[in-house]
């Protein structure tokens, strides 16, 4: 019976581990070339600093408003970090950097979306799943030196034909904006998403398997 007791423990202990990705930080930047497993998910903000956090979901300023993340934590695939970290780099050669709204995103989270807007045009189909669910999908835009976001037309999540990358019905600075977002970013490995300027892919992405796991909200 203690037996039995010891091994159930042991179970819970190792299912609770396995189902929660930690937020803890490492005290030093870690280098990302140094892990072995590109599939492996990872916090963006233990590999650089040279990254603004707004995510979104971890506030109730979003189209679900409410606040479905615990805490403002970017996790994503070691293989999307190096893309992204590369993408970055660049951008700060030309005076901006990439300005976060979201990362990694449980299916679970993915169930309530599609219950608001059931339309595979803005949100992906929860049964097949979304590259957010697989840690391969960023939503980003620009910020300048002085962190000012560049104009880019409409806001994030904002769900109609002006926020698509085929809408050229505005300014040339805001199709130049997106323009420079979409190149580099297109540079580094990434796909945009035609109906929204923000949404990146990861290439060959679509294929990695889709994740549930929660974060624990630590320092
Ligand atoms: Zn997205």
């Amino acid at each position: 019976m203690k037996k039995l007791l010891l091994i159930l423990v042991a179970l819970v202990l190792v299912s609770c581990k396995s189902s929660y990705l930690s937020s803890k930080k490492s005290a030093v930047l870690l280098d990302i070339n140094q892990e072995k497993d590109d599939n492996t998910f990872v916090n963006l903000k233990n590999y650089s600093r040279d990254f603004v956090f707004d995510m979104k979901y971890a506030t109730a300023d979003n189209f679900l408003k409410e606040q479905v993340y615990p805490c403002d934590e970017c996790f994503l695939r070691v293989k999307t970090i190096k893309a992204l970290l590369q993408a970055n780099q660049a951008f700060i050669e030309k005076g901006y950097r990439i300005k976060l709204y979201d990362c990694y995103r449980p299916l679970a989270i993915q169930k309530k979306m599609w219950k608001i807007v059931p339309n595979p045009t803005y949100v992906a189909n929860p049964k097949k799943g979304s590259i957010h669910n697989k840690g391969g999908a960023v939503d980003i835009t620009l910020v300048d030196s002085l962190g000012v976001e560049l104009n880019m037309g409409t806001g994030f999540d904002f769900f109609g034909p002006e926020a698509g990358h085929n809408y050229t019905d505005l300014s040339a600075e805001i199709l130049a904006n997106r323009q420079l977002l979409k190149s580099i970013m297109l540079q580094y490995n990434f796909k945009s998403f035609d109906s929204e300027w923000w949404h990146y892919n990861l290439n060959n992405s679509a294929t990695d398997e889709v994740s549930n796991l929660k974060w624990r909200c630590e320092d």
